[in-house]
């Protein structure tokens, strides 16, 4: 049976080692550099068992998407991502855990060059911890405060997908099998759009990842910054797979527009920066659309159709909430 001491060295002491970590795991703490004309961005996102996912959850998805979320926060910044630590707390020393948790952890660090620097190892039931730190040059950060009327919102890659997938696995509808396993990734192993953060240091006024759904989260873009939204709902990007089931129109609806966990960004355009950015974008790997416009009057209005959705009434919290 590992203790402790053997678990941190076994399963969280991994081969990546940036030049700018001076003191790494083993000592009673880290010690970093900080480059010149940066700013040091912090993030901190806890999952809880049985909370934020169910207890049987594999622990390369539990592992996968503990530090994908923490990326997906870093991008939302417009942040290069550089170190992080792990508080974790196990209900047990089982070693296969251990070993496919710790896997897929460092899979993903090294993906995106991330060190693991440090945290914490105790006893109970499982929780895990995850505090991120990136690199932002002075005065670039993208903020929640300063969209303005007239920008345009975009939405990268497709929303849906995560919700649909939780849908399905709550018993509220059958999928296409050949729809399963994208959606399910979706959910499980959230893509972090980073390389899409940085890009968007030249080009946006603000930025948020969508993890609690769309109208949600771009209403902390639009009070934040003292203004409002219209967004058109046909131009809300929706995966082939999505598309695959013919769910009622009544389910897609929410499903798109208040869906969460599929940690794609929203973000706004000043419109002098649209074509531009366009052109810009159509070389790189990521998809993004535009769905719509800040506006003066505060609120999101949606439409569909040319017809106004009501947004606040979707009966919807069913699936989030549950
Ligand atoms: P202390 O008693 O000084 O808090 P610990 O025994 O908790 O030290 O940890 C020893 C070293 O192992 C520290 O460098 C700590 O950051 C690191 N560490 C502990 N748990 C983890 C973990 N889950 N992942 C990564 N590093 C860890
Ligand atoms: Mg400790």
């Amino acid at each position: 049976m590992p203790s402790e001491f053997d678990i941190i060295r076994q399963y969280f002491t991994f081969e990546i080692s940036r030049s700018d970590v001076a003191l790494g795991i083993g000592d009673d703490a880290a010690l970093l550099c900080v480059p010149q004309g940066q700013q040091l961005v912090q993030s901190v996102d806890t999952l809880v068992a049985g909370v934020h996912f169910p207890i049987e959850t594999s622990p390369e998805y539990i592992a996968y998407k503990a530090l994908a979320v923490n990326l997906s926060d870093m991008a939302a910044m417009g942040a290069e991502p550089a170190w992080f630590t792990l508080a974790i707390t196990l209900p047990n020393n089982d070693e296969s855990w251990l070993k496919a948790f710790s896997d897929s952890l460092a899979l993903l660090a090294k993906q995106h060059n991330v060190q693991l620097i440090g945290g914490d190892t105790t006893h109970g039931p499982l929780c895990i911890s995850i505090n991120i730190n990136g690199f932002v040059p002075e005065g670039k950060a993208l903020k929640r405060n300063a969209a303005a009327v007239g920008d345009k919102v975009y939405v990268s890659g497709t929303l849906g997908d995560a919700a649909l997938a939780l849908a399905q696995w709550q018993g509220q509808c059958l999928l296409q099998e050949k729809s399963i396993a994208y959606l399910k990734g979706r959910l499980n192993k959230p893509t972090a759009r980073v390389e899409l953060g940085l890009l968007l240091r030249e080009y946006a006024s603000s930025c948020i990842d969508i993890s609690d759904g769309l109208i949600a989260d771009l209403k902390h873009i639009t009070k934040n910054s003292g203004v409002g939204a219209k967004i058109i709902f046909e131009n809300i990007p929706r995966s082939q797979e999505f598309n695959l089931n013919l769910i009622d129109e009544a389910l897609i609806i929410p499903l798109v527009l208040s869906g969460g966990d599929d940690y794609e960004l929203c973000f706004t355009i000043p419109k002098d920066k649209q074509v531009e950015f366009d052109k810009v974008i159509k070389e790189d790997k990521v998809s993004v659309s535009c769905i719509g416009e800040i506006v003066r009057s505060a609120g999101i209005i949606c439409s569909k159709n040319n017809k106004k959705i009501d947004i606040y009434n979707m009966g919807y919290q069913h699936f989030v909430n549950e």
